[in-house]
């Protein structure tokens, strides 16, 4: 906690580059991942507060490292942490041109440290600071069973229904038949009662698209994840028109102007931005409060990012009223399960179906530093 005189003066802005193997890798139809990768950021106050953030890097993380620390960072320091948006402003001019790509996810990990330190300070959780829609738990989906051999697809559903999900996500890529056929074994495998969702990783032109919407809806599939590639924005219109199956995407979107192309006609039901690419929780939030004027659903993207990431989308799936589902990945990733001292976010955590939600001042999370020392790799 500050005094109320306290401006929350940023004294310091550093940028930890990690990368950590994973032993049993993810296979979508874009390929096979075997080692996942983020930036920790770490925002420091002369008040002795310091907050986390996370900047999704896929790839590169010390690049993105190198960016925040040499052209972020100094924008930051002397200023005061309670001047979020100012502050996002302030990093966005850092290039010209459009917003989107590393320079949204970079300052997406400083927004995400900005939020929890103005949390901390004032002892309180951010999905309060949110606006306090006040959920404990929330609803989660098992994130996913790999696009593999039917046999192995058809194990993982079996697994992943033991562990107590009620919702699951399907990997699907290329043939369109073997799709099918795979989303039709998983559907025999846990029955009618489990809600069920496929993503594709734009696997499909529009025509195999069609196809394979079609046959969703047939299996009772909840939604059709990212079908097409994200760019292709009259694509989705015509799948929209076309098939009944729920279309999902927002993942590859950047800004609240982005996703606005796919919520504003509705031609998602549910849009799924990653708080760790989407310019952190600022700019998600306001994704999220754009989906609920239009009645599109929110339902945050978590994927293989890290623990930071997780906490930072929990809170705001507690906090948003369109927000539908958490993705929850029930396979091992240490940047999430060791990065902090209580798992957040995990498999593990599952208490009838649902996730807790940290309770504890800003993100609620505590960073084990000992995770940062194993897998840091500046
Ligand atoms: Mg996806």
């Amino acid at each position: 906690m500050v005094t109320e005189m306290s401006k929350l003066q940023i004294s310091d802005v550093r940028a930890i580059p990690l990368t950590a193997n994973i032993e049993e890798g993810t296979r979508t139809s874009q390929g096979v991942f075997g080692a996942v990768s983020m930036v920790l950021v770490e925002v420091s106050t002369v008040d002795g507060i310091t907050g986390y953030g996370e900047s999704l890097a896929r790839f590169g993380p010390r690049a993105y490292a190198g960016f925040i620390n040499e052209v972020l960072a100094p924008k930051l320091v002397g200023q005061s942490a309670f001047d979020i948006r100012r502050l996002w402003q302030q990093m966005r001019s850092a290039l010209s041109g459009r917003s989107g790509g590393m320079l949204v996810e970079a300052i997406a990990g400083v927004d995400i440290a900005l939020w929890d330190t103005v949390g901390k300070a004032l002892g309180q959780p951010v999905h309060r600071l949110l606006g306090g829609v006040g959920r404990t738990h929330v609803d989660c989906y098992a994130s996913s069973i790999n696009w593999a051999s039917l046999e192995k697809m058809e194990e993982q559903a079996r697994q992943v229904v033991s562990l107590g999900f009620k919702a699951i996500k399907v990997k699907l890529g290329s043939p369109v038949a073997r799709a099918i056929e795979s989303a039709q074994r998983v559907r025999q495998v846990v029955g009618p009662g489990i809600q069920l969702g496929a993503d594709a990783n734009w696997a499909y032109s529009l025509d195999q698209a069609v196809a394979v919407g079609h046959a969703l809806h047939a299996l009772d599939y909840w939604f059709f994840e990212e079908p097409i590639m994200p760019d292709d924005v009259a694509g989705y219109a015509h799948l929209r028109k076309t098939v009944s199956v729920m279309l999902a995407a927002g993942e590859s979107d950047y800004t609240v102007a982005h996703a606005a192309q796919l919520i504003k006609d509705r031609l998602v039901g549910i849009i799924q931005p990653d708080v760790a690419r989407a310019g952190g929780i600022s700019e998600t939030r306001d994704i999220a409060a754009l989906a609920h004027a239009f009645n599109v659903a929110y339902a945050p993207h978590v994927g293989w990012s890290g623990a930071v990431c997780a906490a930072a989308s929990l809170q705001l799936a507690a906090a948003m009223p369109a927000f539908t589902s958490f993705e929850c990945m029930f396979i091992a990733n240490p940047l999430r399960d060791a990065l902090t001292t209580l798992p957040v976010g995990a498999a593990t955590s599952l208490v009838d179906g649902q996730l807790p939600v940290p309770q504890g001042p800003g993100l609620g999370v505590d960073i084990n530093w000992d995770a940062v020392q194993r897998y840091r790799v500046d």
